[in-house]
């Protein structure tokens, strides 16, 4: 990866997206937050990234359905899309996965858990 790394952090919750964008800049990240699947959408047809950290739960459309357009219209090439929910059941995980994502991040999130995501990812400093 050359250059900064940037990430898109959507969740319709102020307090979840805040705390997704600060442990993301702490591992030096360049973030940019979008409060629900249109506006993150909309930001995706125009900018690179490297990472989506998608909320599942969100008023309109939901995670699932911003991951399925971000395929289909394959946005963000070689970016990486986590699913960042709470739910994460097995036979949930298996759908998000088959939505397209790349991985699940289950809420709450923590230091620890970011860094072990982003190492997973390859996308670790
Ligand atoms: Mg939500």
């Amino acid at each position: 990866m050359n250059g900064e790394k940037r990430a898109l952090v959507v969740d319709d919750n102020d307090v979840n997206r805040m705390l997704a964008g600060r442990l993301l800049n702490k591992a030096g990240w360049v973030v940019d937050m979008a409060e629900d699947g249109a506006q993150a959408l909309d930001w995706l047809e125009g900018n690179r990234v490297d990472l989506v950290l998608l909320d599942i739960s969100m008023p309109g459309l939901s995670g699932e359905d911003v991951c399925r357009t971000v395929r289909a219209r394959q946005l963000c090439q070689g970016a990486k899309v986590v699913a960042y929910t709470a739910h994460a059941m097995p036979e949930e995980r298996e759908q998000f996965l088959a939505c397209g994502f790349d991985a699940i991040l289950t809420k709450p999130i923590s230091k620890a858990g970011m860094l072990d995501l982003l190492n997973t990812l390859g996308l670790g400093s």
